[in-house]
């Protein structure tokens, strides 16, 4: 039977469309099915955290991103201040830009690289058999259609319908309830930095954009209203006076919203041909400011494993990593997402304020800092590897000078969407080493002294490194972990 598509992503979020632009500018198409007729406005994410700007360097996005938006690069936790700073990155701080702006950004690029975005259509159901998948689609006007492909990323938010036709459960707990959210201007506005506290009363935040605009985040501990009950300026002023002291003369919010949050992950996010991304997979509190960013992370682990498939450049084993390696990842989010909640939502003297008091170690005590900043930042993610693996396999790769022609540092060599393998400076490998992978691999030197080999995959994680040396087993190493990652050689 044939496809409509190699890949349809269900959702037109910041995780469907960085996937719809990764797999578009691999495969040179990908489909986009949106339920909404009307672009996003929602402000609902107000960071972009460290590695997702990383990721977006890969991309040659994350410049453009951070001239829209405004670093913050020390956060206030309930009281504590957690310097991002010292970050080993380029961007040493939490981005404060609002979600749509973060939408509009991935939306040109995945248009630019070739991806359609089809507007009013809402994925109903779906059935899956050996050689594709079947999604049942309603057109704005109300007609079923069936779109075929050979993979579907469901990537349509916390009331997936992907994931209920897939059966799945998204088991946890409620977690917050009648949060208030408001970007608003301010006649007598904080400094520039998150601002936020906690007592008797409830919390509240303030982050400001740059544009003129601040999100305040707030929580009366004595109000537990359900979503639709409207919510005006007053009482959020009022609220932030008895929480913060003062109402910093909000004045015309431009955003205005009442929600709740839950706890859930779902139990596998591979079924089949099915993949599961974003909030349509965990879901968490704003707290630390995690989601938008892991649904992005997971979006950038899963395109370009779904593109060396579909070109025939990888077993469909590959596909299963992504299970392995970001449903950990989204289980840790949903743990400190809560426990960061819970720290927030504690009275004094009770004993979630030892909660706090934990927190407050964490942003003061020198290794716990650096550890909250890794986490929060989301640099400090790595996956699992098997046990003689090189230390470094798994982990992030740093944004490390090179000596090659065309680009002077690591995430811009990743810019050629193809896996890269770092030398040491002098290193000599004879260009058929890996001549066979040459569409799939470039081979960079490092700019620095090292001795070490490194294969870095296109989202910036180390697949395989070994010392170096100009032994013969040195190339049976490098052409048994190319294969591995990338397949067999080409003819040349
Ligand atoms: C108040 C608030 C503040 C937040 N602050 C932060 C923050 O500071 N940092 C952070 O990282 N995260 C934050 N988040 C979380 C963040 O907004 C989400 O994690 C993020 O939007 C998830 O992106 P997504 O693309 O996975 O899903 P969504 O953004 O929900 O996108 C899903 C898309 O799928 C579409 N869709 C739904 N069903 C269907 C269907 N059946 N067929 C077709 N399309 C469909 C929807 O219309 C939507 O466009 C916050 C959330 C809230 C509520």
């Amino acid at each position: 039977m044939t496809h409509d598509a190699d890949v349809i992503v269900a959702g037109a979020g910041p995780t469907g469309l960085l996937a719809a632009g990764d797999l578009a500018g691999d495969l040179g198409s990908c489909t986009v099915l949106e339920r909404r007729h009307e672009e996003s406005n929602l402000s609902r994410a107000a960071g972009v955290n460290t590695r997702t700007l990383e990721e977006l360097d890969a991309r040659g996005i994350a410049d453009d991103m951070v001239q829209s938006g405004l670093p913050v690069g020390t956060i206030d936790v309930f009281g504590d201040l957690l310097d991002m700073s010292r970050l080993p990155s380029r961007f040493p701080f939490e981005l404060a830009i609002p979600q749509y702006k973060t939408e509009q950004l991935l939306e040109v690029r995945a248009r630019a690289l070739g991806a359609e975005i089809v507007s009013g259509a809402e994925v109903v159901g779906l059935s899956q058999d050996a050689d594709g998948v079947d999604l049942q689609v309603r057109d704005q006007s109300g007609e079923m259609h069936t779109r075929r492909a050979r993979y579907v990323i469901g990537a349509d938010g916390v009331g997936s319908t992907v994931r209920t036709a897939l059966g799945l459960p998204f088991p946890g707990r409620a977690a917050a309830r009648s949060v208030i959210l408001c970007d608003t201007q301010m006649t007598d506005p904080p400094p520039d930095l998150l601002a936020a506290h906690t007592n008797e009363d409830g919390f509240a935040f303030v982050l400001p954009f740059g544009d003129g605009y601040y999100r305040v985040t707030a929580w009366d501990r004595r109000r537990d209203l359900p979503d639709t009950d409207p919510v005006d300026l007053d009482e959020i002023r009022d609220l932030t006076r008895r929480v913060l002291g003062t109402d910093f003369g909000m004045h015309d919010p431009r955003w205005l919203s009442r929600f709740h949050s839950d706890e859930r992950l779902v139990p596998q996010y591979r079924v089949g041909r099915v993949f599961l991304a974003g909030d349509a997979a965990h879901t968490h509190s704003p707290a630390g400011g995690l989601g938008m960013n892991t649904g992005m992370q997971d979006a950038a682990n899963l395109g370009w494993k779904l593109a060396a498939v579909i070109k025939g450049q990888a077993p469909d084993a590959l596909l299963d990593t992504y299970n392995a390696e970001r449903r950990p990842a989204g289980q840790t989010t949903v743990r400190i997402s809560g426990r960061l909640l819970r720290a927030g939502q504690a009275r004094p003297r009770t004993p979630g304020a030892v909660r706090r008091a934990v927190l407050r170690a964490a942003t003061h005590v020198p290794p716990l800092a650096r550890r909250m900043a890794r986490a929060i930042s989301g640099i400090g993610v790595s996956y699992p590897t098997p046990p003689d693996a090189h230390p470094l396999t798994g982990r992030r790769a740093p944004d490390i000078p090179l000596s090659d022609h065309g680009s002077t540092r690591l995430y811009q060599a990743l810019r050629c969407r193809r896996m890269l393998l770092v030398t040491p400076p002098n290193a000599l490998l004879p260009a058929s080493l890996t001549g066979g992978w040459a569409d799939r691999v470039k081979v960079v030197a490092a700019g620095g002294p090292t001795d070490k080999l490194v294969l870095v995959r296109p989202d910036g994680y180390i697949a395989w490194a070994a010392q170096y040396s100009d032994s013969g087993a040195m190339a049976d190493r490098i052409h048994a972990a190319l294969a591995t990652w990338c397949g067999p050689p080409a003819d040349q």
